[in-house]
């Protein structure tokens, strides 16, 4: 359920609205928007009667039923799309973000020589995993907290913020002492127990979708971490599996629009793991931006050959120079769209 208050509505009328919500068993979620206070209200109780009667309370433009199963992601709730700071950075703003880094943290010289590379080049945050979620478990899983320091090195030399992956429930608070965004990789998309962890952190968290997931089902994952107390939650589309195998998986670019018109929460869009082929990534790079995503996430590495994981989709730091180059004239555009976009709001 939804309840919009008038604009100006004050607060007395706002907590008015709440305790009846919750006289009838619901339980809040109060959004405060630009202009006006919306509540919404989850829970299992009598929808037809509890309507009717906010409807009548002061203060109250309108009270609805909402029929997503996903609740305080919709943009029903939310209108205006969710900005997410991270240090200087917004994501979901004016300024289209770029993620860049290696797929594992392997080593100080690796590690430094990548970020130094993509701070150069514009790139907002530095990627790299630190415990790794691999489909064999002979590959390389990870430095873990020796990875983690890595990447706090590389945030005091080069000022990128940090994005690591957190694979369990157990880590979150380790990986929060050194992430700047928590990244949920796409096998544990559905990690209940994770999502409910990442709920009560304050940091913000990157969903990428699951393998085989639908967008309903991404968007009921970051139903668990909103509606568990955290509401900076990224969504990264990095593949989907289908029934062609030129690429690693088939990327969802589509994704996008249907996701900017569903849900508040910002986009980034993953073409490394979604094709597997650093070839294909300066031209999906563009289409991300042409296609309206808030940023993008690639691999880069020094030497890709040498990468103990991820190497054939990584980019070497001087063609991820060449991607950035080539993608400005697009970016051009993207700021002014989001521009005029911010005007007619
Ligand atoms: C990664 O970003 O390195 C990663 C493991 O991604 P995904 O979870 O999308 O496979
Ligand atoms: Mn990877």
């Amino acid at each position: 359920m939804i309840v919009s208050m008038k604009l100006g509505a004050p607060k007395e009328q706002v907590e008015h609205v709440c305790k009846r919500i919750e006289a009838f068993g619901y339980k809040v979620h109060s959004i405060r928007g630009d202009e006006r206070v919306v509540i919404a209200a989850l829970g299992i109780g009598d929808v037809t009667h509890c309507l009717e009667s906010l409807e009548a309370a002061p203060g109250v433009e309108s009270a609805v039923r909402i029929s997503a199963p996903y609740k305080l992601v919709s943009r029903q709730v939310k209108p205006e799309r969710s900005q997410i700071r991270v240090d200087g950075a917004v994501i979901g703003g004016g300024e289209f973000i770029v993620i860049a880094g290696p797929c594992s943290v392997e080593s100080e010289k690796q590690l430094m020589t990548t970020a130094r590379a993509v701070a150069r080049c514009g790139a907002r945050l530095l990627r790299g995993g630190a415990f790794k979620p691999r489909t064999s478990p002979y590959d390389f899983q990870g430095l873990e907290l020796e990875g983690l320091k890595l990447l706090r090195q590389a945030r005091e030399e080069t000022g990128l913020s940090i994005i690591t992956e957190v694979m369990t429930d157990s880590d979150v608070g380790l990986v929060a002492e050194y992430a700047d965004v928590l990244q949920i990789g796409a096998r544990n998309m559905q990690n209940f127990a994770l999502l409910k962890a990442l709920g009560k952190i304050g940091k913000p968290v990157m969903l990428k979708r699951g393998l085989s997931s639908t967008i309903k089902e991404l968007l009921l994952s970051a139903e668990y971490v909103v509606s568990h107390g955290n509401p900076d939650v990224i969504l990264c589309e990095r593949g989907i599996r289908t029934f062609e195998t030129a690429t690693r998986n088939t990327f969802d670019i589509g994704a996008v629009p249907v996701l900017h018109e569903m849900t508040h929460l910002p986009v980034v869009l993953d073409p490394a793991h979604a094709t597997g082929k650093s070839s294909l990534i300066p031209s999906l790079a563009r289409a991300s931006v042409a296609v309206g995503a808030d940023g993008l996430m690639v691999e880069v590495h020094p030497s890709p050959e040498e990468a103990f994981s991820d190497g054939a989709q990584s980019l070497t730091c001087e063609q991820f120079e060449r991607m950035m180059r080539e993608m400005e004239p697009y970016l051009k555009l993207w700021r002014e769209a989001r521009a005029t976009a911010a005007a007619s709001a």
